[in-house]
């Protein structure tokens, strides 16, 4: 299986537009040792030639035309097989709608962010100007599924879609009680094979579920939003804390750090990160500690196989 990065940074990306942060302004003016990130999303594939995306961001165009495996082959067609939603906040589903040029998509979601993304979305209707426009595949939790070519044929590829810790997209917010297909992660393999890579990149805390498709994973991508609890005040962009928007900080006493330095010798990779959140900057102290618990961070055109 190949995976590739596509983008790293949380909702906003790296830098945000309306943010002049220490981090944003310092990658923008180039005095800050940091690589720029769009937003979170990952490309899956089983031999190099089918794609399948994890999440749409809203910088999908750009992400297509920065990774040459996804060009069209052909006067029009994709080498993008299908999209896979792990919820529905509008940093992984926008990019949908970016999607509507006459093109037949195949969106693995859970029913609970088909519905939110579909029902009453006026918008929706340009992805169904005809007939099979889109084709939804829905994901139950814990049932291990094929991940199809067009016609019906395997991939090769599978995913498990496991509940996360996490809450509903804001626009949905206290409409229905958060469940448990509100935010996955997933479990992607090979038919058949040992490897297998765990993607996490919304959890709001520890559970028994996700320590469960933890331990069977040989690579883990994981929610690295926030490094502290305080992060947003501390940047003077915001009273929010982490757990206000539902995301496990890495650092600190009750961090994501220790619990995940407990899941070697896997491959362990931090992905949607804020632009608050100093491990973005190469030389931070945060960094450091995050390296030498054995985590790494993810990277837009990070690549590797399983
Ligand atoms: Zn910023």
């Amino acid at each position: 299986m190949k995976v590739r990065v596509l983008g790293s940074a949380a909702g906003g990306g790296f830098p945000q537009w309306n943010c002049g942060c220490r981090n944003c302004d310092g990658v923008r003016q180039g005095t800050l040792n940091a690589k720029p990130r769009t937003q979170e999303s990952l490309a899956i594939s089983p031999d190099g030639k089918h794609w399948y995306l994890i999440n749409a961001s809203p910088d999908i165009h750009r992400q297509i035309q920065e990774f040459p495996s996804l060009w069209p082959k052909e006067t029009r067609g994709s080498p993008i097989e299908g999209i896979i939603l792990t919820n529905g906040d509008m940093d992984h589903c926008l990019g949908l709608l970016s999607l509507r040029e006459s093109h037949p998509l195949v969106i693995y979601a859970t029913a609970a962010v088909m519905r939110g993304f579909t029902a009453g979305n006026p918008m929706y209707r340009t992805l169904e100007r005809f007939p099979g426009q889109v084709t939804w595949k829905l994901l139950s939790i814990g049932i291990e599924q094929s991940l199809t070519l067009s016609r019906n044929r395997e991939s090769g590829l599978s995913i498990v879609a496991f509940p996360a810790p996490g809450k509903r997209p804001i626009h949905l917010a206290g409409s229905e009680p958060v469940g448990p297909e509100d935010n996955i992660g997933l479990y992607v393999r090979e038919a058949g094979a040992t490897p297998a890579l765990a993607y996490f990149p919304s959890v709001a805390g520890h559970s028994g579920p996700l320590a469960e498709a933890l331990q069977g994973a040989t690579a883990i991508l994981f929610d690295g939003t926030f490094w502290s609890e305080g992060e947003m005040q501390e940047a003077g962009v915001g009273n929010a804390q982490a757990r206000d928007m539902a995301h496990w900080p890495t650092g600190g006493i009750q961090g994501s750090l220790a619990f995940m330095a407990g899941l070697a010798p896997r491959r362990r990779i931090l992905t949607h990160i804020n632009n608050t959140n100093p491990i973005l900057r190469e030389d931070a102290p945060e960094r450091a500690e995050a390296k030498s618990a054995g985590l790494e961070v993810a990277w837009d055109g990070m690549e590797f196989s399983l």
